[in-house]
């Protein structure tokens, strides 16, 4: 079973943009609850390596791309339990030459440093990697395995979302998440009591979304909002890197510049434009991904963009 490090609380904000619009806007951190396997990947990882351990498993293996928290996540999951893990990782180019990738890549460095056995796979494969023959040249390669699927998204990862909430958060109106497979927000959405709505914020500009959530949850109290994904997954630009800078000397609030970046951009940038009713208050959740900042860095590096301060 994974073990928390330390108990998610809830952080309160406070700057004059709330006062004058009169919201409360207070940020649960989800974060905190693992060095290594942060926010929503623990709870999604939480109940499949229970169902992995009893169904005698002995390796997991998943996808992801070069920088994903899912891969860093499944990869100190198996190290912290005893259980193998391989990562399928999008981009052969990057298997070329091993040494340098793990060097430049802290995210597939540190999977390596847990254990974690890397298989680099062309993008074109990658694609096609729900499909039989996939799978199927996948068991010759690796033997009998578990399969996490891509982005940790199941059944049971939804289960472990729904923890979350907890009845202290039954007196927000809204309750906002960033999304990428949807797996998070549908465990919220399933969790969330009738008087409150729970917003997402893709991360990606894909639409296929909403019957991913559909599929996982019965009630209708949510709603995407898809103007916050800054161009696309992992882009971004000085006005994000500022506004992380900002919030993380401001309110002592670290931010990743994936996801929980990109959705506080969004909800404070709502609340200016009075999206929410005068009185709200809303929970945001961070669901961590704070590892992803030493990779961006190196790109903004690149770009000569001001960097992610830590
Ligand atoms: C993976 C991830 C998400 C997206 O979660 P989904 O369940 O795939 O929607 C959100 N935030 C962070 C920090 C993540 O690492």
């Amino acid at each position: 079973m994974l073990t928390a490090q330390q108990k998610p609380y809830n952080q309160k904000l406070n700057n004059c943009l709330l006062r004058k619009k009169d919201i409360t806007l207070v940020v649960k951190r989800e974060d905190l609850l693992h060095e290594h396997i942060s926010g929503n990947k623990f709870r999604k990882l939480y109940y499949n390596v229970i169902e992995a351990r009893e169904k005698g498993y002995d390796k997991l293996l998943t996808f992801g791309g070069a920088y994903s928290n899912h891969i860093a996540a499944t990869a100190a999951a198996g190290n912290e339990l005893g259980i193998k893990t391989i990562g399928v990782i999008r981009g052969d180019e990057l298997g070329k030459n091993l040494e340098k990738t793990l060097e430049k890549n802290p995210t597939l460095g540190f999977a390596v440093s847990q254990g974690m056995q890397l298989h680099f796979v062309s993008r074109k494969a990658y694609r096609q990697k729900n499909g039989p023959e996939f799978i199927t040249n996948l068991f010759q390669l690796f033997g009998k395995f578990y399969l996490v699927p891509e982005g940790g998204t199941n059944e049971l990862a939804v289960k472990g979302t729904e923890e979350i909430l907890t009845p202290e958060d039954d007196s927000f109106d809204f309750i906002c998440s960033a999304v990428g497979t949807g797996g998070t927000i549908s465990g919220l959405i399933n969790a969330a009591k009738s008087h409150q709505k729970v917003l997402g914020f893709p991360a990606l500009k894909e639409q296929f979304l909403h019957q991913n959530i559909a599929k996982y949850t019965q009630s209708n109290n949510w709603e995407l909002i898809r103007a916050y994904h800054f161009g696309g997954f992992a882009k971004i630009d000085k006005k994000l890197v500022d506004f992380i800078n900002m919030v993380n000397s401001l309110h002592n609030l670290p931010l990743d510049p994936i996801y929980t970046g990109k959705m506080l951009f969004g909800i404070i940038d709502l609340i200016k434009k009075d999206y929410f009713p005068k009185g709200s208050k809303i929970l945001a959740i961070h669901t961590g991904g704070l590892q992803g900042k030493a990779g961006m860095n190196i790109r903004l590096k690149e770009k000569r963009l001001p960097l992610l301060k830590s």
